[in-house]
């Protein structure tokens, strides 16, 4: 049995339509206490997941909505149980008087993800894919959207489930031959375990190998903006973002934190980082800055170094250089391009060199091309790119369990240690797909949605 909870599930904005949600047994008669149909019928005597109009009451019992409602039987809706939607004008003072009718009738308010906790609960929704259902609500962009779907569609419990009953195949066999020394089960094929071990460990290495695209794919490209104070880090990334996000100002050294901006780069998403000058400084809040700045340069996907053409390069430039032209995807940008050419990309040691002018914008839409070039469209955004950390990390653990499995078969030890990689190996898988989960970490999975998913 579980209690009725309601919510509204599409924001509380003016909008055409709001939806009101219901889900748990006995929510027909909650409905029929603040819901009266035109046709005359009770929710109870309703057809299946029909659209039916009626009147929804407030709690002194007068209309405040002609709305519809849809009545859809467990186990077929999204939480498995008896769920009721109401379809009303979008209006937050009809939705919040109908709620406060429900709740006056004996329901009780949702808390966070309640209805997709109670759909992985009642088993229609698997872990990985109910997790998929907040990214999908969450994507920025149609990209992000296109991968969540696929694992909402199970893209990654069906890679998943495979390896994991090898796994179970492998533990059982194991088990066999420990319990029942004396019966003839087949001899210890040392070669198929191996070979059924390294097979599913490629796999999810290869898994694991998307990460890097997924965590791209779910936050944007971190671009870090370096260069020495002063060469016009700030003023692109106010033109990048086509508003004035960063104060400018003719003093070097202005920009002391780190500033953080989502824009769009041609089709790519980015998340520019414009740290402080990379300088050497005696000024201990600068330095501070000096040492973030090389830190996100160098946790950065993309960096962005910075040089005012309109002057010769300095030392201070050739130390910022010397941080970052090896890293990998880092282009220089010969800033002021307006104010003449002092510089040539000749002069800079990285791959790409492009003229800029956060002035006017020139050359900004040649960085765009290579930005796209670089991260736009090579990613198959089709839930087969793991996009989630706490995921990684199982699936990282339940990799190295299976290397140590591995090597312990290669080493000739005995089944009983092998079957305790392999144990962990399943669990750490299990945490991802929901088997093995601890209900800790599931209540923190779902508070991460909002009130009415
Ligand atoms: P930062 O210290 O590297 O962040 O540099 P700022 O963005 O604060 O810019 C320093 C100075 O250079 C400011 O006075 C800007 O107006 C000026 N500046 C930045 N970009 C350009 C440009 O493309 N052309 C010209 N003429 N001035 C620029």
């Amino acid at each position: 049995m579980s209690d009725v909870i309601a919510a509204v599930s599409t924001g509380m904005c003016v909008s055409a339509i709001g939806i009101i949600r219901l889900s748990g047994d006995g929510c027909a008669a909650i409905a029929d206490k603040v819901f009266t149909l035109n046709n005359g019928l009770s929710m109870e005597q309703a057809t299946n997941r029909k659209q039916l109009l009626g009147q929804l009451r407030d709690k002194s019992g007068r209309v405040i909505d002609q709305c519809v409602a849809v009545y859809t039987r467990g186990p077929h809706s999204y939480t498995g149980e008896d769920t009721v939607e109401f379809h009303c004008h979008g209006s937050p003072a009809v939705l919040a008087a109908g709620l406060d009718a429900l709740y006056r009738a004996g329901a009780r308010p949702a808390t966070r993800g309640e209805f997709t906790k109670r759909a992985f609960l009642n088993g229609q929704l698997g872990l990985t894919e109910a997790e998929a259902v907040i990214d999908l609500i969450e994507a920025e962009t149609a990209d992000a959207a296109a991968n969540a779907a696929g694992q909402v569609g199970g893209r990654l419990q069906n890679t998943l489930t495979p390896i994991y009953n090898d796994l179970t195949d492998l533990c059982s066999h194991f088990h066999a031959v420990l319990d029942y020394p004396d019966e003839d089960i087949d001899d210890f094929r040392l070669e198929d375990y191996s070979s059924t071990l390294r097979g599913n460990a490629k796999a999810l290495y290869a898994l694991l190998q998307t990460y890097g695209q997924g965590r791209i794919l779910r936050n944007g490209v971190a671009a870090a903006i370096v260069g020495k104070p002063n060469v016009g880090k700030s003023s692109l990334l106010n033109a990048l973002a086509g508003y004035d996000r960063v104060i400018v100002t003719e003093v070097p050294g202005t920009t002391r934190d780190t500033v953080e901006e989502v824009v769009m780069l041609g089709k790519t998403r980015l998340r520019l980082i414009d740290t402080a000058g990379i300088r050497d400084t005696q000024d201990r809040i600068e330095a501070m800055g000096v040492e973030r700045s090389k830190k996100e340069a160098e946790n950065a996907d993309l960096v962005l170094f910075v040089c005012d053409g309109s002057e010769a390069l300095t030392q201070e430039d050739q130390d910022v250089i010397a941080v970052c032209a090896d890293m990998p995807n880092a282009i220089a940008l010969i800033n002021k391009s307006d104010l003449g050419a002092k510089i040539l990309p000749s002069d800079l040691p990285f791959t790409t060199v492009i003229h800029v002018c956060a002035k006017t914008g020139e050359g900004l839409s040649q960085l765009a091309d290579v930005v796209d070039e670089l991260f736009a469209g090579n990613t198959p955004c089709d839930g087969s790119i793991l996009t989630n950390a706490r995921q990684f990390d199982a699936i990282a653990r339940a990799y190295e369990s299976m290397l140590r499995g591995l090597q312990g078969l290669q080493l000739g030890l005995t089944p009983d240690a092998v079957l305790t990689d392999i144990e962990c190996a399943m669990e750490a898988m299990g945490e991802v797909t929901g088997a093995t989960v601890r209900e800790d970490i599931t209540a923190r999975i779902f508070e991460r949605f909002c009130v009415g998913k």
